[in-house]
């Protein structure tokens, strides 16, 4: 017999998850479903942590708190110098399984979209493929959570991809066996006279934060020039180094690096411009772990123990929606009938050219409107996530976690307060 739900979503990451979690725990019939073998996308996939602290008056968080909650339980999670966001990305895909059970959300991993049914404006239902096999589902609303907007692709959406720009993609690692108590301890004494190195006992587990970006003062400098000079490192592993600790992993850190040197940037739609990219990527990491030994107290007998399964991608394909919200709407922080999110995080534009890279703080709070996740060509397909209907800046902002979990879960009470099921 052929299936129906009230909702699907496609890609159960950041946004995805939110959206189902939300339309389930309020008793809509809702299916999700994850090409992975877990959830969580970039937060899993790509190791993706912490999720930045964004504006105090949010709204939409009653999943990002359910998370935190979940992942208290499971000695994942800690609050960082008032940011709850920090999480530990392996748990994260326990607690997003036990959620979903919560919700009644039914998922399928390992399972593709591979055809849509289409009737004028509306989308029917999709075919869905899983280990050579295909099923029809009947949809009543879909939300494209897919980050590159793969069902708005096959349904043939129209983009905002006029500009066609993109931001470098990164491949993410971590690495075990670190004497955090002697890197931490120099660390904070060599970069004192900066505010970019952090660290704070939680819960017993000794936490920190450092970052080197394109703008920033940094007191390590002089150490990554002479690691360029002996060979350790590539000029290009120089420009953008973050790492920082992992709740529930007391002797390892996460890197947010190497940012992947290409110009012009990787298109991260072209396939074969990605797997390049993850080939120079593992080979970047090797010369950071590396580094990392040579010149980081602590980091002896450490050794890489992760790198992420997808690549780092910050933007793709942003649809056109019903709305089309632009920098000005951010930075004037226009108010909109029906918002998803509220946020404050900066217009951040990494670039591999430093002259070029952007870090806009706004003056205030800026609103998204639930109408730029709003497809434009279709009634019932809504979109969630990095690939929403925001010009290029705007979207540079919109792109954090704590942003997507709120685009999801305000895409799903749209859809169950104001549309007919
Ligand atoms: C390098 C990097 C560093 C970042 N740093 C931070 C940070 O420190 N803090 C922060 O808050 N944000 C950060 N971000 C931004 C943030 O992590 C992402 O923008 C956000 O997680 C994207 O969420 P999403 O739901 O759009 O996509 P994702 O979380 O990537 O989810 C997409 C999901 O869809 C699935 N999928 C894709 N195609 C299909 C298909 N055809 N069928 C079924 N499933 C499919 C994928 O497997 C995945 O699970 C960073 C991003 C990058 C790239």
């Amino acid at each position: 017999m052929q299936k129906h739900y009230d909702v699907v979503v496609v890609g159960g990451g950041t946004a995805g998850c939110a959206a189902a979690y939300t339309a389930g725990k309020l008793g809509l019939t809702t299916l999700l479903i994850e090409k992975n073998i877990h959830l969580g996308g970039s937060i899993t996939s790509g190791l993706v942590i912490p999720a930045m602290k964004s504006s105090g008056n949010q709204i939409n968080t009653d999943f990002f708190n359910a998370l935190i909650l979940e992942l208290q339980d499971l000695g994942g999670q800690v609050t960082y110098f008032d940011n709850p966001g920090w999480f530990n990305p392996e748990l994260c895909k326990i607690a997003l399984d036990r959620l979903m059970a919560k919700a009644n959300v039914e998922v399928l991993f390992d399972t593709h979209v591979t055809a849509i049914d289409i009737t004028d404006k509306v989308i029917n239902g999709l075919t869905i493929t899983s280990q050579m096999l295909s099923v029809y589902i009947a949809a009543t609303n879909i939300v494209d959570a897919t980050g590159n907007c793969e069902v708005g692709t096959l349904a043939g959406c129209t983009f905002l991809d006029a500009e066609n720009k993109f931001q470098p993609v990164s491949l993410r690692f971590e690495m075990g066996g670190v004497g955090l108590k002697t890197f931490g301890k120099w660390i904070m004494d060599y970069d004192k006279d900066s505010n970019v190195t952090t660290s704070a006992v939680i819960g017993g587990q000794a936490h920190l934060s450092t970052a080197f970006t394109d703008s920033g003062e940094w007191a390590l400098v002089p150490i990554f020039e002479d690691a360029v000079e002996n060979n350790v490192l590539k000029v290009e592993d120089t420009g953008y180094f973050q790492l920082f600790t992992i709740p529930g992993k007391p002797d390892a850190v996460a890197f947010n690096c190497p940012r992947i040197y290409s110009n012009p940037e990787i298109n991260p739609l072209d396939n074969a411009q990605t797997s390049e990219a993850l080939i120079k990527g593992r080979e970047a990491i090797i010369r950071l772990a590396n580094f990392c030994k040579i010149y980081f107290p602590g980091f002896k007998n450490a050794y890489i123990s992760n790198i992420a399964d997808a690549l780092g991608v910050r933007v793709s394909r942003r649809i056109k929606g019903k709305y089309i919200y632009t920098v000005e709407d951010l930075r004037s922080g226009k108010k909109f009938d029906n918002p998803v999110l509220v946020g404050n995080y900066p217009i951040d534009v990494h670039s591999n050219r430093p002259e070029k890279s952007v870090l806009e703080h706004t003056m205030q709070d800026y609103q998204l409107p639930v109408e730029a996740l709003m497809s434009a060509d279709y009634d019932n397909l809504f979109v969630a996530g990095r690939c929403i209907s925001a010009d290029f800046y705007a979207q540079a902002a919109l792109r954090i976690q704590p942003s997507c979990f709120s685009m999801g879960e305000g895409v799903s009470k749209y859809i169950i307060f104001t549309r007919k099921l």
